[in-house]
């Protein structure tokens, strides 16, 4: 907890839109920043086809504008960009590395693939030292509830003490490499520290599907959850109280799903060390272990 503190002390928070280049610029010339990590964006891919124009303009121009300002106001500045595995879609390769051909399958990904090229060519044009990580699915207690990991933890927890029947899911099958951000953040910092830049596939190399990750968090609260039936029709059942928990919500689907994405990220592992600390069932486990205790002290999430 002190080392917390202490380490929330060195932090200086500023804020700024960075679509609004008056404000980024004052930023930018005011902190003198060596590195610049961009993770700003309009995150969700659900979101991305309700929210298209808006998705499009911070998650692609606004890195743009980004690259526009260091470009001129301080080329020596460290750029890293977080791309995202949703580039590969439909990619006709399984597992995916930094040279699969990109199949994007919403605005988000059409974005992201934007912001890498941007990044590529900022770097070969200008030679900035820009950088992006294709990062795959990276969770963690912190994670919204509006993502399906802590959408599924925070149902078994409420389930668990009573307070929820039903959790009501999409796509079942869709399948995700899903990682620990604590371990993402480590692979973005040793991207920058490298001396020569490049893009890095950021990866578990597992891929999960939501009924095993719902099977997986039930099972930390105790609740062993069993699959019957198909389609719209699938429904998870509690094996000792036969009570169905998990229900499936045709309006929770996508309009197109990303298929067999999971990441080779040996180049990152290679060039850089990396190596994730935390498996599927770690990060499963510390998810549920860490909302069980934020109801115990609060009551709500
Ligand atoms: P994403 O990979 O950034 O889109 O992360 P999400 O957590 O939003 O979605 C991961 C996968 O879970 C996608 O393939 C969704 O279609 C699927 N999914 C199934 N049910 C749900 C749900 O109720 N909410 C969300 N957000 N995703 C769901």
């Amino acid at each position: 907890m002190r080392r917390d503190v202490q380490a929330r002390n060195r932090f200086k928070l500023h804020i700024a839109d960075i679509l609004d280049v008056q404000a980024m610029t004052k930023l930018l010339v005011d902190t003198q920043p060596h590195e610049f990590y961009n993770l700003a964006a309009q995150s969700s891919v659900g979101q991305s086809f309700a929210r298209p124009l808006e998705t499009l303009k911070v998650d692609a121009i606004g890195v743009l504008s980004i690259l526009e300002l260091v470009r001129t106001i301080n080329p020596k500045i460290r750029v890293f960009q977080a791309s995202s595995s949703e580039i590969f879609g439909r990619a006709h390769e399984s597992p995916q590395n930094e040279n699969t051909h990109p199949y994007p399958c919403s605005p988000y990904a059409i974005a992201k693939l934007f912001s890498l090229d941007a990044v590529r060519v900022y770097r070969e044009s200008y030679a900035l030292h820009a950088c992006c990580g294709i990062l795959y699915n990276h969770e963690s207690p912190r994670r919204s509830g509006m993502f399906v990991t802590q959408k599924i933890v925070q149902a078994a927890v409420r389930i668990r003490h009573g307070l929820q029947d039903v959790l009501r899911l999409g796509n079942l099958s869709a399948a995700r490499d899903w990682g620990h951000a604590k371990d993402v953040a480590d692979c973005i910092w040793r991207i920058l520290q490298a001396d020569n830049p490049a893009d890095f596939v950021v990866a578990t190399g597992e891929s999960h599907t939501v009924r095993e990750f719902v099977q997986l968090a039930f099972s930390n609260v105790g609740i062993k959850i069993e699959f019957q039936g198909t389609g719209l029709a699938e429904v998870g059942i509690d094996v000792s109280t036969r009570k169905t928990h998990i229900k499936v919500d045709p309006s929770l689907y996508r309009p197109m799903e990303p298929s067999n994405t999971f990441g080779d990220s040996g180049k990152a592992r290679s060039l850089l060390g990396w190596q994730p600390e935390y498996d599927f069932r770690q990060l499963v486990r510390e998810m549920v272990l860490t909302c069980e205790l934020q109801f115990q002290n609060t009551r709500i999430f």
